[in-house]
């Protein structure tokens, strides 16, 4: 059901009004985890004035360690809603496990399927009978064929809202923290009809990498991306290293479009 064949002018995804898959490319922003009101309210005004067209923020956050901070719940998905009020934003959050199911899809207009879940086939069975449009990341050692199996348990469950998410694999070098996979942009884009976005700043790990590799994910192809940022970057509870500034992101917008323009 993933196949190219199956759909051969493209699937295009809604969530309100943003629409992935179309001709602009859709940027997706906001903070790695909601911290506070202050903050989650502070980034998403921001956003939306440097032209974003979607808010993301973890509530349930997958943290490698058990001690490190965990998000803040339901608590977060209620400031996610209020964010969303406030900014006309759509909002895409994690969900982490299938007993939150039905509760993250009461607040979020999309949910995310994280890279360490991407083969958690009892969340994506669950995931796909709530009918909301879904970001389904790459796992950090998915082969391609297995991210687009992934998806297809989403189709199988009766939910075609799917926009895939390359987010870097894990290579051998140190220097950055995955490394971004860009083939698989153009590649997915021949094998499945569904839209691909990237993730630049889980894919490099590094600020200063995020604006250069956010254009090459459009010049090759890529249907969106998704940044995160931050006010106050290195003050970011989580993955500040890779944390762009709003004034940043508003540059970078600017660059895409133009970019967008002429490819
Ligand atoms: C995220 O986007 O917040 C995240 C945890 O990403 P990933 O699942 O790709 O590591
Ligand atoms: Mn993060």
């Amino acid at each position: 059901l993933a196949a190219r064949e199956v759909r051969p002018a493209g699937t295009v995804v809604r969530v309100g009004e943003v629409a992935f898959g179309g001709p602009e490319p859709v940027i997706i922003a906001g903070p790695c985890t909601v911290e506070d009101r202050d903050q989650l309210l502070r980034t998403a005004e921001a956003v939306r004035r440097a032209g974003a067209s979607m808010l993301r923020g973890g509530a349930f956050k997958p943290r490698t360690s058990p001690y490190s901070f965990q998000g803040l719940g339901e608590t977060g998905l209620e400031l996610l809603a209020e964010a969303r009020a406030l900014t006309g934003l759509p909002v895409v959050t994690e969900v982490l496990d299938t007993e939150h199911v039905e509760l993250v899809a009461e607040y979020a207009d999309m949910l995310q399927i994280g890279s360490r879940n991407m083969m958690n086939f009892a969340l994506l069975r669950r995931v796909a009978a709530t009918g909301k449009p879904v970001l389904l990341k790459r796992g950090f050692a998915a082969t391609i064929e297995e991210w687009l199996l992934s998806a297809e348990y989403l189709l199988a469950g009766g939910n075609d809202q799917i926009v895939l998410c390359e987010r870097g694999v894990r290579g051998f070098d140190t220097a950055t923290r995955f490394t971004l996979d860009l083939n698989a942009v153009p590649l997915v884009r021949q094998l499945s009809h569904l839209p691909v976005i990237v993730d630049p700043s889980h894919g490099t790990g590094r600020r200063e990498l995020v604006p250069p590799m956010s254009l090459a994910a459009v010049a090759a192809g890529a249907h969106g991306l998704i940044i995160e940022v931050h006010p106050e970057p290195e003050q970011a509870l989580v993955d500040g290293r890779q944390t762009i500034t709003p004034e940043t992101l508003a540059d970078l917008v600017r660059r895409v479009r133009a970019l967008n323009a002429v490819t």
